[in-house]
């Protein structure tokens, strides 16, 4: 009896296992289309200086929309991308897009910096901050005006390569962040050594902040030890009033989650945009009457 079920249970993990080979596979094969046939597209999720109570930029997020299959997430697709090499060919379209995008905003009037995601076949190729700057080039935007993210393990696989192209990245001025951090393992001492601009607390630690003592503990030992080597920190995946509260009395410099906006489709974004600058520019006019 007890084989039996040992061996039900393994067919049903054989068959399960397939289900999700087949999927990859099928998605791994139609991803080639998806820029052809324009289903991916961009949503821009703002971020908040809550010192300032200022909106400094958006992270780009890519979204692929299947015509049959529907809204597939990028958790799923970004590391099948990953195997099968793709990842070059959609991470250079989102780099265009999201410089693209920067000049059209500062058509209408909005400086505004966007967040960009590498992925790390992306970071280790080794024409990326050439092809950064021609993109640059090609909108005619400062390189202040992109920040791309990274992930510690991203950092930590070849740290004497991932320092040289950082450099490079630096000397053209575009801003760079670490992602999810406090997931990886990076050292301490290698983060002295980069030319970082900022630190992303991941949310996983956002999630319970208020509530858990070890997450309470983690998060301010995060946004202190990013002061004391002058980087911005912002907490990612902020969802109540709760969390910005403890962040804004704790000194973190920015926010980004639902709490503040989910990431929008960018007539969305452009609106957000109108309508937060309106109520910056009535407010510093209330306190310059006060
Ligand atoms: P990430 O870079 O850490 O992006 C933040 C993720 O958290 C996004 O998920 C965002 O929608 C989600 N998020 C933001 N605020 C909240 C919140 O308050 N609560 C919760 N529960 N979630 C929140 P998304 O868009 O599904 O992206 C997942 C991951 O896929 C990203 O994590 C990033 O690693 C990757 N990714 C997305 N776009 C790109 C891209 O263009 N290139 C590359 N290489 N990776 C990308
Ligand atoms: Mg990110
Ligand atoms: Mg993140
Ligand atoms: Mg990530």
């Amino acid at each position: 009896k007890a084989k039996e079920v040992g061996r039900n249970t393994y067919e049903f993990y054989e068959a399960e296992l397939n289900q999700i080979a087949i999927r990859r596979h099928q998605l791994a094969n139609e991803m080639r289309q998806a820029i052809k046939n324009e289903e991916l597209s961009l949503v821009f999720q703002p971020q908040l200086n809550i010192q300032e109570n200022k909106v400094i930029g958006a992270e780009v997020l890519l979204r692929w929309h299947h015509p049959i299959l529907g809204h597939i997430s990028p958790g799923e697709f970004i590391p099948i991308a990953e195997n099968t090499g793709l990842i070059r060919e959609i991470g250079s379209w989102v780099l265009d897009n999201a410089c693209k995008k920067i000049a059209e905003c500062r058509e209408i009037g909005h400086e505004i910096r966007l967040a960009v995601n590498l992925s790390a076949l992306q970071f280790r190729q080794s024409n990326l901050p050439e092809s950064i700057a021609a993109t640059l080039e090609k909108y005619r935007i400062p390189p202040k005006l992109l920040e791309v993210e990274i992930t510690e393990s991203m950092l930590m696989r070849d740290v004497s390569q991932a320092i040289d192209i950082l450099e490079r990245l630096k000397e053209m001025q575009i801003r760079i962040a670490i992602d999810d951090f406090g997931t990886g393992y990076s050292s301490l001492s290698y983060l002295r050594r980069l030319p970082l601009d900022a630190l992303k607390i991941d949310r996983s630690f956002i999630d319970e902040v208020v509530v858990d003592a070890d997450d309470t503990a983690i998060t301010l030992a995060i946004i202190s030890m990013a002061k004391s080597l002058r980087l911005e920190v912002i907490a990612e995946g902020v969802e109540t009033e709760q969390q910005q509260e403890f962040l804004i009395d704790n000194n973190c410099d920015d926010i980004q989650g639902y709490y503040f906006s989910r990431p929008l489709a960018f007539e969305d974004f452009k609106a957000f945009l109108e309508k937060r600058s309106q109520q910056e520019c009535s407010s510093s006019q209330s306190k310059a009457n006060q």
